[in-house]
């Protein structure tokens, strides 16, 4: 192992918890209401391995062609595996095969893909709707108002459990005037599912204020791993 990538991580997960229980104790939450999702897209499997040396168990990625593999690689870890990025539905039986949480479901035809690969390989996945708090699918997210329907949907099919809500705070807007209405939508989801309990917002620019509004989930990369060479979102 790279003793010196080692201590790199090792101090950045350092910091990230820090400003973590920072954002709690500020927010009048205990810090375990938070969980840490490390997002490791474009850094290889061995800071993986890293990670979870350190005690991490939830690891995040944005594309399956990278992360099936390393998925593969460290089949071996007891990790949780959270897809977080833009989902095509003729990538979702490859990411059915490893993904315990889909992060970015933002569509009808996409709760029924998952539905059925999960079925299919003898697995139940946690779904979130992804919001696109600006109201611009653009860039992946359903619209507020489709939020109640398709939460419905998921709650509705097999294969599949609804989880909660994710959003990517909007360019552009203050995040925590955008994640207050994360939170707006998630608790009337959880009207109707009380299990439906996470909010997955914040990243490493940002996580404070999602935990200031609720978020119990925060997708962390640049923070624990340094910057990435290529822009991936
Ligand atoms: C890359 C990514 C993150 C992590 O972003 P950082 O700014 O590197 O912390 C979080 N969420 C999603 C959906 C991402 O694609």
């Amino acid at each position: 192992m790279d003793v010196t990538r080692k201590t790199q991580i090792a101090a950045g997960l350092a910091e990230v918890e820090a400003r973590i229980a920072e954002a709690c104790a500020a927010a009048g939450r205990a810090r375990d209401e938070v969980t840490l999702v490390a997002v490791t897209k474009t850094y290889p499997a061995e800071d993986v391995r890293i990670l979870a040396g350190l005690g991490v168990r939830e690891i995040g990625e944005n594309r399956d062609q990278e992360a099936s593999v390393k998925a593969r690689e460290c089949a071996d870890l007891p990790l949780t595996w959270h897809f977080v990025g833009q989902l095509q539905t003729n990538k979702v039986r490859s990411v059915a095969a490893y993904a315990d949480v889909v992060h970015s479901v933002d569509r009808s035809r996409l709760v029924a893909a998952i539905g059925r690969e999960a079925v299919r390989a003898g697995r139940r996945i946690s779904c979130l709707v992804q919001v696109a708090l600006d109201d611009d699918p653009a860039r992946g997210g359903a619209r507020a108002a489709d939020v109640p329907g398709l939460a419905e949907e998921i709650a509705a099919t097999e294969g599949v459990r609804l989880g909660g809500v994710m959003a990517v705070a909007p360019l552009g807007e203050e995040p925590g005037k955008a994640f207050a209405r994360l939170r707006d939508l998630a608790l009337a989801v959880q009207a109707g599912h009380p299990g439906a309990t996470i909010i997955s917002a914040g990243m490493s620019g940002d996580l404070a204020q999602a935990i200031a509004h609720g978020a119990t989930h925060v997708r962390v990369g640049t923070a624990l791993l340094g910057r990435r060479k290529l822009f991936v979102r």
